[in-house]
C-alpha cells in the first residue's frame, strides 16, 4: 500500500512536464461571481457520436434542469429523436458546437486518447465550422460556444477558434472522466460542484455506468438547492472582446 501511495506523486510529476512538452492547453472555464443566494452551477453534456443517454435527457427533463450540450454533426444526423425532445424545450437546453466529426481541434499531427487530431489549421477550421453549420442547421441559432473532442487545443487553434466567432468552452469540474467512472465517484464529483463551476460530463454513453451517476450527482446538487446556468448566462460575459 505504502509503495502505491508514494508513487503517486512521482507519475503527476511525470505527467505534467509531458503536457507541456507537447504544447497541448485544456482551459478551465468559471462564472464570474455573483450575488446570487444560492450557488450556481453550469452543466454542460458532451454529445460526441454514437446515441442518446435518456436517463440523463429524461432526468433534466422531469427536474427542470437548464443544460447545455455539446453536440457533433454527426451526433445531430443519428439522433433525431433527442434532438427533438431539446428543441422542445428550449428553455432547458441550449445547443453548442462540439465539430463537425470528434476530431481534437489541435493544428498539429499528435494524437490524444488514441484519436489523431484535426493536425492543421485548416483541418481545426473545417471541425469547427462543420459543426458550426450543422448546430445552425439543427436549432436556427449561431452557436457562440466550442468545445472540441478531449477538449485540449494548441494556443494557435485557440486563436483560429476565437477567429471564427467562437469560444472556447472549458470547464471547472470532471464530472465524468470522459464517461469511464463508476457511477459513485461520478455522483461524487459533480454533486461536489460549488458556486460558479462548470461541470463537463457525457450524454451520449447509455450504456457506461458513469450515466446513473450523471443522474445522482444533478439530484444531489438540486437538493441542495443549486440554481442551474447555461453558458449563454450574462455571468459568462467575457470583461473584454
Ligand atoms: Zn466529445
Amino acid at each position: 500500500m505504502l509503495k502505491i501511495l508514494t508513487l503517486v506523486p512521482v507519475l503527476a510529476a511525470l505527467a505534467s512536464p509531458a503536457l507541456a512538452a507537447s504544447g497541448l492547453v485544456e482551459p478551465s472555464l468559471k462564472m464570474q461571481p455573483g450575488k446570487a443566494a444560492a450557488p450556481r452551477v453550469a452543466i454542460t453534456l458532451d454529445a460526441c457520436m454514437g446515441k442518446t443517454d435518456f436517463r440523463i435527457l429524461d432526468t433534466l427533463v422531469n427536474e427542470k434542469i437548464p443544460a447545455t450540450i455539446f453536440v457533433t454533426a454527426r451526433w445531430l444526423a443519428h439522433n433525431p429523436q433527442a434532438l427533438a425532445v431539446m428543441l422542445s424545450h428550449p428553455d432547458l437546453f441550449e445547443l453548442e458546437n462540439h465539430g463537425e466529426n470528434h476530431i481534437p481541434a489541435v493544428d498539429k499531427p499528435v494524437s490524444i486518447y488514441g484519436i489523431a487530431a484535426a493536425g492543421s489549421t485548416a483541418a481545426v477550421e473545417q471541425e469547427v465550422e462543420g459543426g458550426r453549420l450543422a448546430v445552425a442547421a439543427a436549432t436556427g441559432h449561431q452557436p457562440q460556444w466550442f468545445r472540441g473532442a478531449t477538449a485540449k487545443y494548441t494556443a494557435s487553434s485557440i486563436a483560429t477558434i476565437n477567429g471564427l466567432g467562437e469560444r472556447i468552452a472549458g470547464y471547472s469540474v470532471n464530472g465524468d472522466g470522459g464517461s469511464l467512472l463508476r457511477a459513485g465517484m461520478t455522483a461524487k464529483h459533480i454533486a461536489s460542484a460549488k458556486d460558479g463551476d462548470v461541470v463537463i460530463a457525457h450524454i451520449n454513453q447509455p450504456t457506461h455506468e458513469a450515466g446513473e451517476g450523471v443522474v445522482r450527482g444533478l439530484l444531489a446538487l438540486k437538493a441542495r438547492g443549486v440554481i442551474f446556468t447555461r453558458l449563454d448566462d450574462p455571468a459568462f460575459n467575457a470583461p473584454s472582446n
